[in-house]
């Protein structure tokens, strides 16, 4: 059975957890999405955009002397070669197109770190959409650089000064914005979360990443892969370069959560890992909250994997034995990171080098490995100085 159902449900998780004054919205642009992604005009701009100005098919790279090191043939899928960085572009300029054609002039987002709300700010800017990005007051003072490229994008920055100032207040006020003007107004979520059917959009936006992975390696090796590994924040570059695998029981499917500190300190973003269900953003997942209900403060040096929640289906894949999860602490992530970079000359996110550290613990497992390379690491380099402080360097 293809999923989400008709509910917009994972097995328990996902649904619609909504203001009422929502549903017509949510069914509206459901139809619209079912509609527009049969349609010939409009799949053929997003290619093209997908091409000519994100930069796909991006290269699978064979990381040869990552690969000597450790013994099983390393492949990277170099999403971080994409416009922009990373691959929320992909997501990002298949809403704006979507919204385009739904007649919609404006688009709204919340951005934590301003990676989401960045990529908003380019697709809005090259579809020609009006675009304004909530964001807590406490991240904008973290993440100054990135609030400037929005601007200079041409969007607005809302600062969102109530609650912990961060992420789940701007996810809020984008909400009571998306209720009080839903006419004309298109709402942009940048991971595959939120109520049904964005987890479902999202997925299909990102499901590109898997598609040319699956071709690329079949063209370089002859075979599938025995394992793919990817980070895992809300779960869209998981779910993007999983989700054409999933029927392919020989490939292991693995998520690598943020450990920050480590799972027993709690100072973690592992809600696969550690987390308990219940319902955020919209949807009912696992998620990190206390006996009450209220979320807990995730923690990762990594700003993309901090996130309280993860997408429903996601999920779903654990619980159903799928996709097996683990979790790496900030400390292992920073190794990789500087291994990656001094190895292989690719300075990657450090969401991705989440990624790439579960690859070189576990590659005695498997011959033939591909790790999904979300981003690339410029703009961590200066958490990564900090972090390197008084330590030693490989
Ligand atoms: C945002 C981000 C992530 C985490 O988001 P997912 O939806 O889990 O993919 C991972 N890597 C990079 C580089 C990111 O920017």
């Amino acid at each position: 059975m293809s999923l989400p159902d008709a509910h917009g449900k994972y097995g328990r998780y996902g649904g619609k957890f909504a203001p009422e004054v929502l549903m017509p919205a949510l069914e509206e642009l459901e139809r619209s999405f079912n509609g527009f992604l049969k349609d010939d005009r409009f799949n053929s701009e997003l290619s093209t955009l997908l091409h000519d100005f994100a930069g796909r098919p991006t290269p699978l790279y064979l990381a040869k002397n990552l690969s000597e090191l450790c013994g099983s043939r390393i492949y990277l899928k170099r999403e971080d070669l994409v416009h922009g960085g990373a691959h929320k572009l992909n997501n990002t300029l298949g809403q704006c197109l979507l919204a385009k054609y739904m007649g919609k002039k404006r688009i709204i987002a919340e951005t934590g770190a301003g990676q989401h709300g960045v990529a908003t700010a380019m697709a809005a800017a090259v579809i020609g959409l009006q675009c304004e990005i909530y964001m807590g007051t406490e991240d904008i003072k973290r993440q100054r650089l990135n609030v400037f490229r929005m601007e200079l994008l041409g969007a607005r920055v809302n600062p969102v000064d109530s609650g912990s100032r961060t992420l789940k207040d701007a996810i809020n006020d984008a909400m009571r914005d998306w209720v009080t003007n839903v006419e004309d107004t298109y709402y942009l979520i940048g991971s595959v979360v939120g109520p049904h059917p964005y987890p479902l959009i999202v997925r299909e936006f990102q499901r590109i990443i898997g598609r040319e992975t699956k071709e690329q390696i079949l063209a370089a090796e002859g075979r599938l892969p025995d394992a793919i590994i990817a980070c895992v924040g809300g779960g869209s570059n998981a779910l993007g370069i999983f989700s054409d695998f999933i029927e392919d029981q020989s490939v292991s499917l693995i998520g690598v959560e943020a450990g920050g500190k480590g799972l027993a300190t709690g100072e973690h973003g592992a809600s696969l890992c550690a987390g308990t269900e219940g319902v955020l953003h919209g949807m009912y997942s696992k998620l990190l909250q206390d006996e009450y209900g209220q979320i807990k403060q995730s923690h990762s040096f990594a700003p993309g994997l901090d996130y309280p929640g993860v997408g429903p289906e996601l999920a779903y894949l654990v619980d159903s034995g799928r996709v097996r999860v683990d979790s790496a602490t900030d400390e292992e992530t920073l190794r990789a990171f500087e291994l990656l970079s001094m190895k292989e000359g690719i300075i990657p996110a450090l969401e991705s080098a989440h990624a790439i550290h579960y690859a070189i613990a576990h590659a005695n497992e498997w011959d033939l490995i591909v790790v999904n390379l979300s981003g690339r690491g410029d703009k961590d380099i200066f958490s990564v100085a900090d972090a390197l402080k008084g330590k030693e360097v490989i």
